[in-house]
């Protein structure tokens, strides 16, 4: 099938692109990789699209005080390219390297991928289990919205139609912090059918502040205060990492779809994060 006829816009301003936002039936479009195939299904009809590509205010990676801000155009091979998220997001640098594959992550970038919200997707995972914040811009005004509120359901976000998501700050990474990541997917680059990210900060042998992601097992990712809560305070033992990857079976209900049923995505979502627990354990510098 061929997409429906629309009309096409390459703003060369931020402003500009607002203005055309405020249209009817108006979609922004970034590498595409997501849009174009839903066009060509014309499961979206939209009457014009916005092309982002020009606009340099949402480029760019930068390392700031409060954490790393990323712009919305941003793709994911610039991510991997990045050396200082060695250090500074570690966690991202490996989501990203279970991204789609190497053509799209060419193209693909942050923005969409958040946009989108396929709940299986790595970025909307790192997004929600690191607190990030979420800065959109209309003819109306800025703001900023948590992640945690910015993803709603499956494809569906807080944005408005005539918002662009700019940037996604991410919390600063601090030294002492551990991480893990893990999914499981049919081929490398494919979505997961189901994932895990989590990090905490060392303190005395103990674990601080965990922060426990899960992604392609419910209708967004979310965290799961229950195992954080187990965590909190503790040392990382065989015996904790087997008392939660139990219990995550019991305080998640992933669904049944084409791909998987809810018991498989259950059994393999408490061995990723059995896994990326024992990952965690790991000397920080030794993970690249
Ligand atoms: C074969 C294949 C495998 C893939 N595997 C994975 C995978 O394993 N993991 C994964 O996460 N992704 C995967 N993807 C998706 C890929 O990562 C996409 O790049 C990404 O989901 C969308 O990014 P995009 O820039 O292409 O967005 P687009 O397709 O251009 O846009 C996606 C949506 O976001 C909206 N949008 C885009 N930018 C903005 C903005 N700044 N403000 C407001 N709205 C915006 C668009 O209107 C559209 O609704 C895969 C894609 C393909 C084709």
């Amino acid at each position: 099938m061929k997409p429906a006829p629309f009309e096409y816009s390459r703003p060369e301003s931020l402003n500009e692109a607002l203005s055309l936002l405020a249209g009817d039936e108006v979609r922004p479009i970034a590498g595409g990789q997501s849009l174009v195939p839903l066009l060509a299904l014309r499961l979206v009809t939209p009457k014009r699209l916005v092309d982002l590509s020009r606009l340099i205010e949402l480029r760019g990676i930068k390392v700031e005080s409060d954490g790393i801000r990323i712009g919305a155009l941003t793709r994911w091979c610039e991510i991997l390219s990045d050396a200082r998220l060695g250090e500074h997001h570690p966690l991202l640098r490996e989501a990203v390297r279970h991204t789609a594959h190497y053509q799209i992550r060419n193209r693909g970038t942050v923005g969409g991928s958040c946009c989108h919200a396929d709940p299986a997707a790595e970025m909307p995972a790192i997004a929600v289990t690191c607190a990030a914040e979420f800065e959109v811009m209309s003819l109306r005004g800025r703001r900023i919205i948590a992640a945690r509120e910015f993803f709603r359901s499956v494809f569906t976000t807080a944005l408005e139609p005539d918002e662009l998501l700019i940037s996604i700050r991410l919390p600063t990474w601090r030294p002492e912090r551990r991480y893990g990541f893990q999914e499981l997917a049919r081929r490398q680059g494919d979505f997961a059918l189901a994932g895990c990210a989590l990090y905490w900060d060392e303190a005395g042998g103990c674990c601080r502040d965990p922060h426990v992601g899960v992604f392609g097992v419910a209708e967004t990712a979310i965290r799961v205060p229950q195992i954080e809560a187990a965590l909190e305070d503790r040392k990382i033992t065989d015996e904790i990492i087997r008392s939660v990857a139990r219990t995550i079976r019991d305080v998640t209900a992933p669904p049944t779809d084409l791909h998987a049923t809810s018991a498989y995505r259950s059994a393999v979502l408490a061995v990723l994060l059995e896994r990326a627990l024992r990952a965690s354990l790991h000397d920080p510098s030794h993970h690249d």
